[in-house]
């Protein structure tokens, strides 16, 4: 691993240079308080101080409503959709984000390889930068420091106004030929961030936690602000779950299949034939999503499938928020087994 000084001033002139070698795809403005990732065509409109994106890098390998095939009866014919591997650049991303793109490498391509997303994903380039935890961002918590390079090309990382930019691949390393702004580095600076939004208990002590509070009165204290929108789950970077549905003409002869995004807090999610619901109840939904996040994939890949990005409790209408969910949990616990043993946790 190399390291490099750069000016912030070169900035725009690196993305310009990387721009020669794939389309770029950086945070952008949108509205006073949010960002989106977005093609680059001009590098002035890199907002690289953002807090968090509205939606993850996920939209991109897994789009949220894609045609997977046309058909025709009176043709007799499928046509699948065509995708292809394309190369693209995506610069400015937080390491949380880059971990979430890894769990769902998992969830794609492990058992039954999902085609449509490896072909997007193939190509993909990571340029990794640091960020300043905010009041919502709690990824310390679930083990991702905030300079995690795991999955980057790139990464750079913010001392005082400049950048170190740490070349992590050969692949990295061939992105910056020709690129003459950077200087040697002296002494490479290593801080910990603050991250002001925690939860309590080091995560592996987490599925421990969810052993015992199934029953808990926290689920039923959450259900009673939360309006069943799904948002949570729409912005969540690693929920994954979708929805597959015919579209049929009207002369029914022909039509596509689409897939989209769905969410496990909408009403229908877990709706089966006859009407009935095995999780109509609000409590019973939020305790389904966090048990996905901290136990069940969790308890099979040993760590947490949530990154602590903190999208769920920014945009929740209602500001439930997942970290005082975990943390009023593992008070719940302390108290279950305080009145066993007459020991504090
Ligand atoms: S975003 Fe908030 S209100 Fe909407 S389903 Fe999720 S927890 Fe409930
Ligand atoms: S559960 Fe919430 S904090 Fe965790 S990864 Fe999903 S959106 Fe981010």
């Amino acid at each position: 691993m190399e390291c490099f000084h750069l000016a912030q001033k070169a900035v725009p002139e690196l993305i310009e240079h990387l721009k020669k070698s794939a389309p770029l795809y950086a945070p952008h403005r949108k509205g006073e308080k949010s960002y989106s990732f977005e093609r680059v065509t001009n590098s002035g409109d890199v907002v690289l101080d953002y807090n968090r994106t509205l939606l993850s890098l996920k939209k991109y390998f897994l789009p949220p409503i894609e045609r997977l095939l046309r058909f025709s009866i009176q043709k007799q014919k499928v046509e699948e959709a065509d995708i292809k591997p394309v190369k693209r650049i995506f610069f400015g991303v937080h390491s949380y984000d880059m971990q979430a793109i890894l769990r769902l490498d998992h969830n794609m391509i492990e058992g039954h390889p999902e085609a449509g997303y490896i072909l997007r994903r193939q190509d993909a380039i990571f340029v990794g930068i640091s960020f300043e935890p905010d009041e919502y961002h709690f990824s310390r918590s679930v083990g991702i420091r905030v300079e995690e390079m795991e999955g980057f090309d790139l990464f750079l990382n913010k001392v005082d106004k400049d950048y170190h930019l740490f070349i992590l691949n050969k692949r990295g390393s061939e992105l910056l030929k020709g690129f003459n702004k950077l200087k040697e580095v002296k002494e490479i600076v290593r801080f910990e961030r603050n991250f002001k939004n925690k939860i309590k208990y080091h995560y592996n002590r987490i599925p421990e936690v969810f052993e015992h509070v199934y029953h808990s009165d926290v689920w039923k204290k959450v259900a009673e602000r939360c309006v069943g929108c799904g948002t949570c789950n729409l912005m969540c970077p690693t929920c994954y779950c979708f929805d597959v549905r015919d579209d049929v003409a009207l002369d029914i002869q022909s039509g596509e299949r689409l897939r989209k995004w769905d969410s496990c807090m909408l009403t229908p999610f877990a709706e089966v034939a006859g009407g009935e619901n095995f999780r109509d109840k609000y409590d019973q939904r939020t305790r389904h999503r966090v048990y996905r996040k901290f136990k069940y994939i969790t308890d099979r890949e040993g760590v947490p499938w949530c990154v602590g990005c903190g999208r769920c409790t920014a945009f929740c209408p209602a500001g439930i928020s997942l970290t005082e969910i975990v943390n009023n949990l593992i008070q719940d616990y302390e108290h279950q087994q305080y009145a066993k043993t007459g020991v504090v946790a």
